[in-house]
């Protein structure tokens, strides 16, 4: 969903960048392209141009989404972009690097999806309660749909984005009930997956870092969604954007750790972010 809210102008003036960039991070949909008319599924020629320049110089390129690797792979045809990301985190948690070897095109990084699955078998074996509380609030006191998931990762469709933010209130009230309950949750506008708090964009995104020894002050991130939050932080990246389409929450935050907002939308307002911190043309 676009957000057109318009922002006072960015004062702070474009300067050399502090460090070598090492590490470009971008998230998929409202970023890198404008998922609300996916027949025009192209990314803006300019940031084309810029991520190219970038790899040139060995920067090294990943994108982070909420989508699964099969929903990522029809994106990127679309896309056609002239080459691929290096590395990919999928479903927000899914840490994979490209691979010829392996038939999918893209392999596990490491242990970090072990970890998650792991910790995942251990929440849901010990958080029924918590789920069967959440599910009748759900339906006793909203019209949304609870979808119960074979892998116990349940999913929440609120009917608008009021009623999606009455149901993440009452998550975290049990939580905190729950003694500040590892649950946590993706969500991206009315949309809401569960997970682990310990693995979202913004941990995922630090572990890939960490694995290619690549700090925080040495990494880009963008994105436009609720589910960006945790990776748009000094703590996971030094440089923060989002494009002229980010929802509002978005916004303010990139603006409250000194990110830039962009003008442009998606792939244009990431050209315009990069131009800013000094990166590329
Ligand atoms: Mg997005």
């Amino acid at each position: 969903m676009a957000h057109n809210i318009p922002d006072s102008p960015q004062t702070s003036t474009p300067a050399a960048p502090r460090t070598a960039l090492g590490l470009l991070c971008l998230d998929f949909d409202g970023t890198l392209v404008d998922s609300l008319h996916p027949s025009d599924h192209s990314v803006h020629p300019s940031l084309v141009q810029l991520i190219g320049q970038l790899r040139e110089q060995g920067v090294l390129w990943v994108i982070n989404t909420g989508r699964t690797l099969e929903g990522l792979k029809i994106g990127l045809e679309i896309a056609a972009l002239p080459f691929a990301p290096d590395y990919v985190i999928t479903e927000e948690t899914s840490l994979l690097v490209a691979s010829s070897d392996h038939p999918e095109g893209w392999d596990a990084l490491g242990d970090w999806n072990l970890q998650r699955d792991q910790a995942f078998r251990s929440l849901l074996a010990e958080s029924g309660h918590i789920f069967d509380e959440i599910r009748t609030f759900v339906a006793r006191e909203t019209s949304a749909q609870y979808l119960v998931r074979s892998n116990g990762l349940d999913e929440i469709i609120a009917n608008s984005e009021a009623e999606m933010e009455q149901i993440c209130h009452r998550i975290e009230e049990v939580r905190h009930a729950h003694g500040a309950h590892p649950l946590g949750y993706q969500r991206n506008t009315v949309y809401l997956r569960f997970g682990h708090q310990g693995y979202q964009k913004g941990s995922t995104l630090a572990r890939l870092g960490s694995y290619l020894g690549i700090p925080a002050d040495r990494t880009f991130a963008a994105g436009d969604n609720l589910n960006d939050l945790p990776m748009l932080d000094p703590e996971v990246a030094a440089y923060l954007a989002c494009p002229g389409n980010s929802h509002p929450l978005v916004r303010e935050t990139v603006r409250r750790h000194g990110g830039y907002l962009a003008q442009s939308h998606t792939g244009a307002g990431l050209a315009e972010a990069l131009r800013f911190f000094g990166f590329g043309g």
